[in-house]
């Protein structure tokens, strides 16, 4: 177990954003991490669990606590069951599926930081979320003082939304268990639009596993979605707002604002409908790039992500964050909300 006092964070998330952590602990077994938490608990300490930091807005006052870093290791597989160790990096192990042959994960190939934080907000991308293969979580639960294992059903899985992130002070994530599928090479039906237009395929129908894959890295690629330190489009957290969902009162009064423009609109359950954030915030009037020059701005190859350019701080990216939730509430009458974790700050 690594101990660190007054550690910097900013160095540990994606965005590259935030204060030091007044305690930074490195843990590297279940035991190290279940220590770590009981310790601060006992202790009435402040406690922030990281994995990747790739969904993290810290703000830049820091945090005055016990930051944990998850870096457990553990790839297991029987047949075609397969448990990650909290600390293992997503994107390597969903390589390591596809060489195996196993399909389940693949359309979720680039999708930065850790196994054990894929469950919080039931990572999703290319019309796959990790809620259609997880089998069990093995956490350990700070209200019951112990370490239990949870069913996928009791995660309570949604879009980008789960248990976890319903009571974030409640759950350690340590494993994670998901079932795959042998599918004789081939690949989970192709669900997403943009997938299929790429391969030149129908909806619904399978492609070799590898193409799958290596088509859903090129297309995140070309949209700065790919982790790439040269690259300040991917120095974000990803998609910044989650796309909304409108009840039915609230979708008619959209409709009402949009003045004959068209946008896109998907079932979301009994009663509601998505919308696009990225389309939302593109016909607000911000466009890739927005706000170049200044130290934070809208990624040049996507309008969701927003973006350090070397020299922000927290408080730049939130005042871009801020502008932009504004302008399309005063456009559509949309509130956006912020899909990253917010640690010490508030949009
Ligand atoms: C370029 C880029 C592209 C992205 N694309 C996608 C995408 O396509 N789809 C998508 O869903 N997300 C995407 N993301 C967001 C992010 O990669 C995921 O949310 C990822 O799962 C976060 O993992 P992490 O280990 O970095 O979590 P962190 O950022 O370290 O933490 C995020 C949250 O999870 C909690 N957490 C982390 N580990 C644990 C644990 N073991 N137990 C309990 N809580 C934990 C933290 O406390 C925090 O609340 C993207 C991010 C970037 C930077």
């Amino acid at each position: 177990m690594l101990v660190d006092n007054d550690a910097p964070l900013a160095p540990l998330t994606t965005l590259r954003l935030g204060g030091p952590a007044r305690r930074l602990v490195t843990a590297v077994t279940d035991a190290e991490v279940v220590e770590t938490v009981r310790a601060a608990d006992a202790a009435g300490e402040p406690l922030l669990v990281i994995g990747g930091g790739s969904n993290l807005v810290i703000g830049d006052a820091g945090f005055d606590g016990t930051v944990l870093r998850i870096a457990t290791e553990g790839f297991v597989l029987d047949g075609t069951l397969l448990e990650l160790a909290a600390g293992e990096v997503w994107t390597d192990a969903v390589a390591r599926a596809v060489d195996e042959g196993l399909a389940g994960i693949e359309f979720l190939a680039g999708i930065p930081g850790s196994a054990g934080a894929t469950p919080v907000q039931n990572v999703g991308a290319y019309g796959q979320e990790v809620a259609e293969t997880i089998t069990e979580v093995v956490a350990y639960d700070r209200l019951l003082r112990e370490t239990v294992t949870l069913t996928g059903e009791d995660c309570a899985f949604s879009y980008r939304h789960s248990r976890f992130k319903a009571d974030p002070d409640r759950y350690v994530v340590l494993r994670v268990r998901f079932r795959l599928a042998d599918e004789d090479g081939m690949s989970s039906p192709v669900k997403y639009a943009e997938v299929a237009r790429t391969l030149g395929v129908e909806a619904g129908q399978r492609v070799e596993l590898r193409t799958a894959y290596e088509t859903v890295l090129k297309l995140r690629a070309g949209k700065g979605m790919v982790l790439d330190p040269e690259d300040h489009d991917t120095w974000s957290a990803g998609s910044f707002f989650t796309n909304p969902v409108l009840t039915d009162d609230q979708y008619a009064a959209f409709l009402r604002r949009l003045d004959g423009l068209a946008a896109p609109a998907y079932p979301a359950g009994e009663g509601r409908t998505k919308t696009s954030a990225a389309w939302l915030i593109d016909n607000a009037g911000f466009r890739k790039g927005h706000g170049t020059g200044r130290p934070a701005t809208l990624s040049t190859k996507h309008t969701l992500a927003l973006t350090n350019r070397g020299g922000a701080t927290t408080e730049d990216l939130l005042a871009l964050a801020r502008e932009v939730r504004d302008g399309v509430r005063a456009a559509f009458g949309v509130e956006l909300v912020n899909e990253p974790v917010m640690v010490g700050v508030t949009l």
